[in-house]
């Protein structure tokens, strides 16, 4: 831990960043401060380095972490040679559209590959990755055990200068600092912090999903896989459970469930084979047969996404920005956060040119437009899809949709269709590219002609278990063997 440290003096004395949260953002965010502060430290609760598996301040670290290609693709401008290292650790990899199976409303897409490898390494693994290859930097320091209290500012509160933390058994102390970045995750309290300095409270936007998630590891005694690397079932409204069976590092296979508004798995081991049996995904159902588990199965529940309007603040101090899920939470069955993170730092590092502190209106304007608003966006519609969700369904959103489910029609029968739509869903392009003529036509075309083939018949009512259509057996799993 620093001593009572002073403001670095403002000329040519060594500059210092601070970041508060070790996770996923504040690493990417800690890489690219590197480039312009002579010294970057950051702060975590949680002993981070050299950590293995999950830990308690990352709790989502024990359930599936995929990241989206264009993540991957800017972690690996970040830390050349890190998908290597990541695939030198055991992680197996695949194109991330044609090596999956991808199942929407039920029914899979039509295959084809985008050209972008997914390398599905587990949260822990990733994370203690990116958290070594920032501890090589030389002007990197980790203060580890730390809880953070507070800010420090300027009397008059315009100017951030540092942050109060506290080891635990000993006396809180201030790091003083030039630049603060908040990457505390969603219980981040800057808001408060903020109001208590004077400045107005930051407008929160929510949308309550109320999902859950179950997530348990396996040993598979056969690989019902041919070859593939995941089977995804994505919900959607006809089919409101979803789940992701992938291989991951250590020849294991991790499979992550999930209901929304409240619709859970269950943590009892039959009980989450029932939940699965509910799914119109035979192959997931038909692979557990030959799985043998690692682990109980484990829980989280995530109520509503959130996201922070730090761009509408009119009045912002300086030295400080936030990054990472401080600012925006998104619905963790899209797999958006850590891509989102990593394009935040790209945005931080364009912030940090000048060699000036930069500018918190202008950082948060950028923040919005060119990485959030787009995935936000794009999930706000998806969610609102589902009944029961409540929000605003405004003309927009309503078209959103109805094209949305066009496109997943249209890629059980056109691999074009697919590979935009994963593109995409990717990250690689932005989503206006699936309004492009030539890609409308072709949904048009396809949509028109309604999926290929009926949907997947859920186990559970294959054995004649359950009741009615699929969406309803989906509902209300039967007992029996798996
Ligand atoms: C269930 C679940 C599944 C997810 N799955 C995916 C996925 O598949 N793909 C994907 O891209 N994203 C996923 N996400 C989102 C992803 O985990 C985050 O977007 C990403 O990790 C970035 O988070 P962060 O670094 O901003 O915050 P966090 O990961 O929440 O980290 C915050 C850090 O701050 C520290 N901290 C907090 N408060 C204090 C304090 N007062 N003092 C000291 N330290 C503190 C914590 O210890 C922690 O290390 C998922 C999220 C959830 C909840």
């Amino acid at each position: 831990m620093p001593q009572e440290a002073t403001r670095p003096a403002a000329d040519g004395a060594p500059t210092r960043a601070v970041v508060l949260g070790g996770s996923i953002a504040g690493l990417f965010a800690a890489r690219v401060l590197a480039e312009a502060y002579d010294e970057v430290l950051v702060v975590d609760r949680d002993a981070v380095t050299g950590v293995d598996g999950p830990r308690r301040g990352r709790p989502q670290g024990k359930h599936i972490n995929a990241m989206h290609v264009r993540g991957r693709v800017v972690m690996e401008e970040l830390y050349p040679g890190i998908t290597d290292q990541l695939i030198a650790d055991g992680t197996p990899f695949g194109d991330f559209s044609g090596s999956v199976r991808w199942y929407f409303r039920g029914r899979p897409v039509k295959r084809a590959d985008i050209g972008y490898i997914a390398v599905p390494a587990s949260a822990p693994l990733m994370e203690r990755r990116i958290r070594e290859r920032t501890a090589e930097l030389a002007n990197v320091r980790f203060v580890e055990r730390c809880d953070i209290l507070g800010l420090t500012a300027t009397a008059d509160h315009a100017q951030v200068t540092g942050v109060k933390v506290q080891k635990s058994g000993e006396p809180g102390e201030t790091i003083a600092a030039d630049l603060v970045v908040d990457a505390t995750g969603r219980g981040s309290r800057t808001p408060v912090w903020l109001e208590e300095m004077g400045y107005p409270r930051v407008e929160e936007e929510r949308t309550n999903i109320g999902l859950g998630y179950v997530t348990q590891n396996y040993k598979m005694k056969a690989d019902p896989y041919n070859g593939d690397l995941a089977i995804i079932a994505v919900a959607s409204p006809d089919v409101p459970r979803g789940c992701i069976f992938t291989k991951t590092e250590g020849d294991k296979t991790l499979l992550t469930v999930y209901g929304i508004l409240g619709d859970h798995p269950p943590t009892d081991q039959e009980g989450l084979y029932e939940f699965v049996k509910g799914l119109p995904v035979p192959d997931i159902h038909e692979a557990l047969k030959h799985a043998e588990p690692l682990d109980e199965p484990v829980a989280f529940r995530f109520p509503t996404t959130q996201r922070r309007r730090y761009e509408q603040m009119t009045r912002f101090p300086a030295g400080l920005l936030v990054i990472g899920d401080a600012v925006s939470c998104f619905n963790p069955v899209y797999a958006q956060g850590m891509t989102v993170a990593a394009l935040s730092a790209l945005t931080l590092r364009r912030h940090l040119h000048s060699g000036a502190t930069p500018d918190a209106a202008q950082y948060f304007r950028d923040l919005a437009h060119d990485v959030i608003d787009p995935p936000w966006e794009m999930t706000r519609t998806v969610d609102l899809g589902f009944e029961g969700v409540e929000g605003k369904r405004d003309f927009k959103v309503r078209m959103g949709q109805r094209y949305l489910t066009m496109v997943q029609v249209a890629a059980t029968r056109d691999s074009s269709v697919t590979r935009g739509y994963m593109r995409a869903a990717g990250m690689i392009d932005r989503p206006e590219q699936l309004m492009r003529p030539a890609m409308v036509a072709r949904v048009l075309l396809n949509a028109l002609r309604g999926p290929a083939g009926p949907a997947a018949v859920p186990p559970a009512v294959a054995e004649g278990a359950g009741a009615g259509d699929g969406s309803e057996a989906a509902k209300a799993p039967v007992a029996g063997s798996r």
